[in-house]
């Protein structure tokens, strides 16, 4: 081959032609739409890409596939090099060299200050904890006083507890949120410092005490004390008392019986962990937060791999925009089980050709788990993998549930 740039322009435009039929539509616009000839020596093409992420794929998984669609389109067996370089002939905005960093805000965005009613998503499993928060933010110190939220770990109790300190702190009233250890701190300091009186008046004189993981009350004999005279003090006088824990009162043995009977004078409520559809739209809120563009595809697929806390959900969020900022990619489907770690072996397959047995036998490697145990169910519950090879099934496969 000579160094010819049109002919082979035109090879690799037939190439991609040919490849944009064989290859999932994603895959195709994430990895290769906009690459284009650098240069064409000795039987060796030499692709620009956007970035090293995008030629390091490229190379790992569809070299091959690449190379025998060159040979198919232009007879001659050529070999393919991916370069890192800049388009000059088309340095328009595409998914994969659109600056995200230019477009997209820092992923720190899940943080305490963010918390707010606005954008807690309410679901079947937290509505009760929900509206009693906004009532109690809106008119404390009445029926629901104190206001006792549980769950599990990652399931919104501080999301709401700051939300009413928000919404109460926007309506001009003092609010004292603090955790359980803060007050044990506080509390323990007063003493050793001979300012109980100090401690005693600046807890009276709040309009609302938010104590959040009260759990930590455990073994703090002294605290208690405390915070059993405080409740009394703000109590008697209509002030609001919100406090979370990670279980319901009847199980908070370790607290002394007359303080855990006022806790229960107002009303308990629970927060279980979220349905498949509320799980999906805290994702959309999330990514919204974030400034970031997410499909429906990568937004039930992270709904679909929660376990049991929002935060994971969170955590696999991040780990996608993270990916995405350092590769240049746009967020998709392709991506999103690339930066998860489902990206499987079938990938280069065209989807026709993985039966479900592949997709299970696939899923199994991945957990280093026996065909078997994904087949068949454990003591009635359908374990992660089962999950994610049932996801994998409707998805890619089409297959019906
Ligand atoms: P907990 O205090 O119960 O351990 P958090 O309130 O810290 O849980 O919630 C963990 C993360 O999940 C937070 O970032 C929070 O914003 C988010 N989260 C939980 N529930 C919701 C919800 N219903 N809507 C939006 N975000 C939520
Ligand atoms: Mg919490």
């Amino acid at each position: 081959m000579t160094q010819n740039i049109p002919e082979h322009n035109n090879i690799w435009s037939a190439t991609l032609g040919l490849l944009e039929m064989k290859i999932p539509k994603a895959s195709f616009e994430t990895w290769l739409k906009d690459t284009f000839v650098l240069n064409s020596k000795n039987n060796v093409l030499t692709i620009g890409v956007s970035s090293s992420f995008v030629s390091e794929w490229l190379n790992k998984k569809m070299k091959t596939q690449i190379e025998s669609a060159v040979k198919e389109v232009s007879s001659i067996k050529t070999k393919v090099v991916f370069t890192v370089a800049k388009n000059r002939e088309t340095p328009t905005k595409t998914p994969a060299n659109i600056d995200i960093k230019a477009t997209k805000k820092p992923v720190s965005k899940f943080n305490k200050s963010n918390y707010r009613f606005d954008n807690f998503v309410v679901g079947e499993s937290n509505k009760l904890a929900y509206s009693s928060a906004l009532s109690v933010a809106t008119e404390p110190g009445g029926r629901f006083n104190p206001l006792f939220i549980y769950s599990g770990v990652g399931l919104g109790k501080t999301h709401l507890l700051q939300s009413i300190a928000d919404l109460m702190r926007k309506n001009s009233q003092s609010i004292l949120y603090v955790t359980t250890e803060q007050f044990t701190n506080e509390f323990v300091t007063a003493i050793q410092k001979r300012k109980t009186d100090e401690f005693r008046a600046k807890y009276r004189n709040a309009d609302a005490l938010i104590l959040d993981d009260i759990q930590f009350l455990q073994g703090k004999e002294q605290t208690q004390e405390g915070l059993f005279h405080t409740f009394n003090d703000l109590h008697d006088s209509n002030k609001q008392i919100v406090l979370a824990c990670d279980r319901h009162p009847q199980y908070v043995d370790f607290i002394h019986d007359r303080l855990l009977s006022r806790f229960q004078w107002g009303l308990v409520a629970d927060i279980q962990s979220p349905e498949i559809e509320t799980r999906a739209a805290i994702v959309l809120k999330k990514a919204e937060q974030a400034n970031i563009p997410i499909t429906e595809d990568v937004t039930s697929l992270l709904a679909t791999l929660y376990t049991h806390s929002i935060r994971e959900l969170e955590g696999n969020l991040n780990k996608l925009i993270a990916y995405s900022e350092f590769s240049g990619v746009n967020i998709n489907l392709d991506l999103a089980k690339l930066a998860l770690g489902l990206d499987t072996e079938s990938y280069n397959l065209p989807i026709t050709e993985v039966s479900p047995e592949d997709l299970i036998s696939i899923v199994a490697k991945y957990y280093k788990i026996s065909v078997e145990k994904i087949q068949t169910k454990q003591s009635g519950r359908v374990s992660e993998p089962q999950k994610v090879a049932m996801y994998l099934a409707l998805e890619i496969l089409k297959l019906r549930y």
